[in-house]
């Protein structure tokens, strides 16, 4: 290729990925977001020994309790795929103390998680952080940091039909260990505040508490997982902190609401746990 044909392909390929609506750079469609978050679900759901789902038809509260939070956090104007996305919540029944996200809007939490909580805050803080990574396009971001040349070449060329098929399968594979860059942690640690201020119910600093309990009591047994798939610099809490101080100095309202931390609404909910 000619160097300015060369320019020119990668000006349309730049330009073909603009349709981002968060301005990162992604080379994936919103559709393929979708895609791949329905392609991980189905691995989740065929995997019951790595991911034991708790059934909702025998655990209705903890659902009903969960799909509360997702449904004031999408109310959010900060969100940016409310429709496009599919925002689907499902626990698994195990003792590890982590969430995860899975592009399109796929939300895992485990039980060992909500049982580590003490504050319905905390958990709709990290709910709120994993809705960001979904929602801000973490996954395919770095999918694109990953492969970009390659997707460019194989969607535009099409010389390789299957590629896409390939890239799936390590989505797949890679999706629920995958982890976050430090920049996109602060974004979602972020959109967190954002999120949670504009349900004017959960408290906007529920995510911080989590971090303060990870520090000072640690996970439980070993290193907590969430840490190490969601990684974060020493100045999180305080990144969490000035993001709230700033907000509330930009909209002085939110100093009046009636901030809720739901500590006894949480431990009735864990009293339902299996
Ligand atoms: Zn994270």
């Amino acid at each position: 290729m000619k160097k300015h044909t060369f320019a020119l392909f990668l000006a349309g390929a730049i330009a073909l990925a603009g349709c981002s609506k968060d301005k990162d750079l992604n080379f994936f469609s919103v559709k393929q977001d979708v895609q791949f978050g329905a392609q991980l679900d189905s691995t989740v759901i065929a995997s019951p020994d790595e991911f034991p789902i708790l059934k909702k038809s025998q655990y209705p509260q903890v659902y009903s309790y969960l799909q509360q939070m997702l449904d004031a956090i999408l109310e959010s104007e900060e969100i940016l795929y409310k429709d496009e996305f599919v925002w689907k919540i499902t626990v698994i029944n195990s003792d590890v103390v982590n969430a995860f996200a899975a592009p399109g809007g796929y939300l895992y939490f485990y039980t060992g998680l909500i049982k580590y909580l003490d504050k319905g805050s905390e958990l709709s803080g990290i709910m709120a952080h994993e809705v960001a990574h979904a929602d801000r396009r973490h996954s395919t971001e770095a999918m694109t940091k990953q492969y970009g040349f390659s997707i460019v070449l194989s969607v535009l060329l099409g010389d390789n039909p299957t590629q896409m098929e390939q890239l799936l399968a390590s989505l797949a594979l890679t999706g629920t260990t995958l982890a976050y860059s430090r920049k996109n942690e602060n974004e979602a640690d972020q959109f967190a505040v954002y999120y949670s201020a504009d349900t004017k119910y959960y408290h906007p600093l529920g995510i911080a508490g989590f971090f303060d309990k990870l520090i000072n009591e640690g996970g439980g047994n070993g290193i907590p997982e969430f840490l190490s798939t969601h990684p974060s610099d020493e100045n999180r809490i305080e990144n969490i902190n000035n993001t709230w101080n700033n907000l509330l100095s930009g909209r002085p309202e939110l100093e009046s609401v009636l901030w809720k931390d739901l500590v006894t609404e949480h431990t009735n909910i864990k009293a339902t746990l299996p």
